[in-house]
């Protein structure tokens, strides 16, 4: 048996990164991978500018003897004031630009405003506090600087990474094409929601599963549907998914039972290697590829096959076919996020494998265990919001720091 880090070692070296690349407006970008380092157009922000509704002044101005000034301009968000006169204050609001010779902001709630009866004569402000210099002001290019790198190639363009390139100025990103992945779904006892079962029939929810997973790390998936337990039906849908894909992902036959048709019919159409990983749940995990076409010129697709108990089969996409894509996307973050979290429960029953709980943060700050961790059980997935990465052998006492993985950084 492998360990989860011996498979990866194994599995990663071999995906290269797709080369094609697609100029994609920045509004629907989400989820793509940049291809290209992304430098800002302009300085962000553009000019020093307040970080406040108030009075923009000078501090020399003030002292503890006369803390009042004139009002002499106003200056809203979108305009530009003129330089400062001494002993004035111009009325200033957030966003707008700093008038020349200002060197402080005053927050209005920090202010008195002592309006002039007479319409020819400005209003004063009372100051109440003596303002430190540079308070409230936001410096320009303290975000972006026109020319420098925003964002470097290999970022998965989140919503946040989308809001940076479009305040950089850009209207169109290079970013990598999308992988294409196939899949399908072994198992005689499948049907479709909205079909009838029959007798020892189950619904198939890894389709749903996996092509979530998929779309939400931005690929594309082609969905081949359910695929009968017989060889010649797994070597026919092995080749339909060879063309124009980079990856095939199957669940389920996997195992070494006469219903498994998985490994014969894969290395009938290409090469596999079949490797026990000592996880739970998981275990079973198929690598390898499949030609795509009848002479070795026309190359191959690479070929994940992932276990079919529900549980096992999100969590082998998770461990497995996850970093996999990362590579053939070029993104330049490929691990997850580990955090060191406090558990709430006991796990006494320490397995020889590796093994993966299905938890949840609890309002206290702790992880809470589900009750059922059996690998059919895919409400233990969705109840939790995370895996605790539990090492061999090694039992969980209350009150312990375990290695806490959220699912939120596992499906980005
Ligand atoms: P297998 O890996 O084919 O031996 O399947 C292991 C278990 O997972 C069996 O109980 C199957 O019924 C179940 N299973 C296989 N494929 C699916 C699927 N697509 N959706 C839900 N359960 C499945
Ligand atoms: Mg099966």
């Amino acid at each position: 048996m492998l360990t989860a880090q011996e498979a990866l070692d194994h599995l990663l070296p071999h995906a290269q990164a797709v080369d094609e690349v697609e100029r994609v407006a920045t509004q629907v970008a989400l989820g793509r991978v940049l291809a290209a380092d992304l430098a800002s157009l302009v300085d962000v922000p553009p000019l020093d500018n307040s970080s406040m509704d108030g009075y923009a002044i000078r501090c020399a101005d003030l002292s503890e003897v006369d803390m009042t000034l004139q009002v002499g301009q106003r200056i809203p968000a979108g305009s530009v004031g003129q330089a400062l006169q001494a002993k004035q204050a111009a009325r200033i609001f957030t966003g707008a630009p700093i008038p020349t010779g200002a060197d402080a902001i005053v927050m209005q709630e920090d202010t008195s405003l002592l309006a002039s009866e007479n319409a020819d004569q400005a209003d004063r402000v009372l100051i109440n506090h003596l303002p430190s210099s540079g308070q409230w002001i936001r410096r320009r290019g303290e975000d972006l600087m026109a020319g420098k790198v925003a964002l470097t190639t290999g970022t998965f363009l989140r919503p946040q990474e989308l809001g940076v390139a479009a305040s950089a100025g850009l209207t169109h990103l290079m970013v990598k094409r999308r992988v294409r992945v196939a899949a399908f779904f072994t198992g005689d006892e499948l049907a479709l929601p909205g079909e009838p079962l029959k007798p020892g029939g189950i619904y198939n929810s890894n389709r749903d599963t996996l092509l979530a997973c998929l779309r939400s790390l931005g690929c594309a998936p082609t969905d081949l549907g359910i695929v009968p337990d017989r060889l010649d039906a797994t070597r026919a849908a092995l080749r339909a998914a060879s063309a124009n894909h980079d990856l095939i992902i199957t669940s389920g036959g996997v195992s070494v039972g006469e219903e498994d048709h998985i490994k014969p019919a894969v290395n009938a159409e290409g090469r596999l290697d079949l490797w026990q990983i000592a996880i739970k749940p998981g275990k079973p995990l198929a690598f390898g590829a499949v030609r795509k076409g009848t002479d070795a010129a026309s190359g191959e697709t690479w070929f994940m096959g992932l276990p079919g108990n529900p549980v096992s089969s999100f969590l082998t996409f998770l461990l497995f076919v996850r970093p996999f894509i990362l590579r053939l996307q070029g993104r330049n973050d490929i691990n997850p996020h580990r955090y060191f979290m406090r558990a709430d429960f006991d796990w006494l029953r320490a397995d020889r494998r590796n093994e993966f709980l299905r938890v949840k943060v609890n309002p206290a700050g702790g992880l809470d265990l589900f009750s059922n961790q059996s690998s059919g059980v895919l409400t233990s997935a969705s109840w939790g919001d995370g895996l605790v990465d539990c090492p061999p052998n090694q039992p969980i006492h209350r009150g312990a720091m375990v290695a806490y993985i959220p699912f939120s950084g596992l499906l980005s």
